[in-house]
């Protein structure tokens, strides 16, 4: 059995407290990971204060360049690192590569990080008087990640840090760690020096001790909305800049001169792709008018059609659930709905095992007081919900608690710009599924899907990572004549 440790300045160290993963497929183990504690937390966040003393002067050009070396690695090493995520994850292949070119497009926008830090100048503000700005790094920032995008969520981070000077301690999720002690690998081979990227495994108990350790400026946080909500809390009391990304419940709005067919396929990758494990899946579908039984029925027949499977299974769309409590979770979800007078009209309750899986389930004649429409399922169920107008669905995607992303389905843009200046919500498709923004945009939602007023990645995500410094200059040309005591005004 595999002993996966720690990454703390370069060094594997740790393995007295483990956990055991599962590959989800199987259901049996396939390492044992390292649970830090408090000691090794406070060992890696060293590490990276001794690091950054240095990191912190190298230059833009020389960040970048490790930047465009940690890229190709990405790109060189994307089967082995798709692999990892699908034995330690369960999502399909094509899946896992896909989160990784996603990711390393962050990488790809942090490489161009001289362009980002580029400073303000004005000239002669007062007589013989300049003022310019520019942004420095923070020191150490950590980052606490899920289980659901092991490579692509921590990339969102650590890259734009490091490249603005920072360095890093990531926690990866403990049900999916091996493929962030590879990423270690990668950066070490690209030439970052040992102890600016740090990876500690652990619990809540390692969470505890990286967000309030004195030697932290910032916490990125992306997860459940209960322990988003518990981060920021935890990290602002103890005086840490911090970005929490929470939980999720996205709805696709469906308006009936929408290309129907074009809905029902994009709705349903949508739905059930990574199982329904993605914090941008459409959860729901709120079908406007007439476009309410045939869009089911378009639904119904796409569900039924997708081939559950392993992840590793070429001919697999959709794998199983990252373990046996999700897959409780989830079918105790459509059971309650069930029992409440929810139609199931695609039942994935019952696949067999070994591995957790649960088939795409879709769900009709569900109120909005159900637990199943109030709550985060996190897995292969879909819910419809029927509406009258575009205001009346408008409305809805605004009385849920979360706005991380939301899409609407027509041909008219005037429809489609009322529904995208209407919604408190942070990331909007028009006929696009799942709008989760390019990197050199930032990625963030409303509400109770974010705590904190930074989104990720992109400008956003440089602004997280430093802080700026506003200089005001006078070189006299000839010897100073006395100052003036009055208060100094533009002269
Ligand atoms: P989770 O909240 O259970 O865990 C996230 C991280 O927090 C893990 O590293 C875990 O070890 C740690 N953690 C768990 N419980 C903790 C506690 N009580 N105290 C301190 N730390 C704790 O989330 P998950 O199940 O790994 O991931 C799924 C969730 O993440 C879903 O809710 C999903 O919507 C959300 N998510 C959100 C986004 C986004 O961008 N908003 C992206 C991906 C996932």
């Amino acid at each position: 059995m595999s002993l996966i440790q720690h990454r703390i300045d370069g060094f594997r160290t740790g393995g007295s407290a483990t956990l055991t993963v599962r590959d989800p497929a199987t259901e049996k183990a396939v390492g044992e990971v390292a649970l830090a504690g408090e000691e090794e937390v406070g060992a890696a966040v060293a590490a990276a204060a001794r690091a950054f003393d240095a990191w912190q002067d190298v230059s833009q050009a020389r960040r970048a360049r490790i930047m465009f070396a940690f890229r190709d690695l990405l790109e060189r090493h994307e089967d082995e690192l798709a692999r990892l995520v699908t034995a330690e994850h369960g999502k399909v292949l094509d899946d896992a590569r896909g989160e990784i070119v996603r990711g390393r497009e962050a990488v790809e926008f942090a490489c161009g990080i001289p362009q980002q830090l580029k400073g303000e100048y004005s000239d002669q503000v007062s007589a013989g008087v300049d003022a310019y700005s520019f942004r420095q790094p923070l020191g150490v920032c950590a980052g606490v990640v899920p289980f659901n995008f092991p490579v692509m969520v921590p990339l969102w981070m650590h890259p734009i840090a490091i490249a603005c000077g920072n360095a890093f301690v990531l926690k990866p999720s403990e049900r999916v760690p091996s493929a962030s002690n590879l990423i270690a690998d990668l950066y070490a081979e690209a030439g970052l020096p040992d102890g600016v990227f740090n990876v500690v495994h652990g619990d809540r108990r390692a969470v505890d001790a990286l967000i309030t350790h004195p030697d932290v400026a910032a916490v990125s946080f992306v997860g459940s909305t209960p322990v988003a909500r518990h981060v920021h809390a935890a990290a602002t009391r103890a005086g840490k800049r911090v970005q929490a990304l929470g939980g999720a419940k996205n709805h696709a709005v469906v308006l009936p001169d929408a290309d129907l067919d074009l809905a029902a396929a994009q709705i349903t990758a949508a739905a059930y792709g990574s199982a329904g494990q993605r914090c941008m899946a459409v959860s729901v579908a709120v079908a406007v008018g007439e476009a309410a039984d045939p869009l089911v029925e378009r639904l119904a027949s796409r569900a039924r059609a997708l081939r559950v499977g392993p992840g590793a299974d070429p001919g697999s769309e959709m794998g199983p659930l990252i373990g046996d409590d999700a897959r409780t979770r989830v079918v105790a979800h459509v059971d309650a709905a069930e029992a409440a007078g929810a139609e199931v009209v695609v039942d994935g309750r019952g696949l067999p095992g070994p591995g957790f899986y649960v088939g795409p389930c879709l769900l009709d004649g569900v109120s909005t007081a159900m637990a199943a429409y109030r709550e985060e399922i996190f897995g292969p169920v879909l819910i419809v919900l029927r509406a009258d107008s575009l205001d009346e669905a408008v409305a809805l995607v605004n009385a849920n608690p979360y706005g991380n992303g939301t899409a609407i389905f027509t041909s008219s843009g005037e429809a489609a710009r009322h529904f995208q200046r209407r919604v408190h919500v942070g990331m909007i498709g028009v006929n696009v599924p799942i709008p989760a923004p390019m990197a050199f945009y930032s990625f963030g939602g409303w509400k109770a899907s974010l705590f904190g007023d930074a989104h990720v990645h992109g400008p956003e995500g440089v602004r997280f990572y430093t802080r700026a410094k506003a200089i005001t200059t006078r070189w006299p040309r000839s010897p100073a004549g006395s100052a003036p005591a009055a208060a100094p005004s533009a002269g």
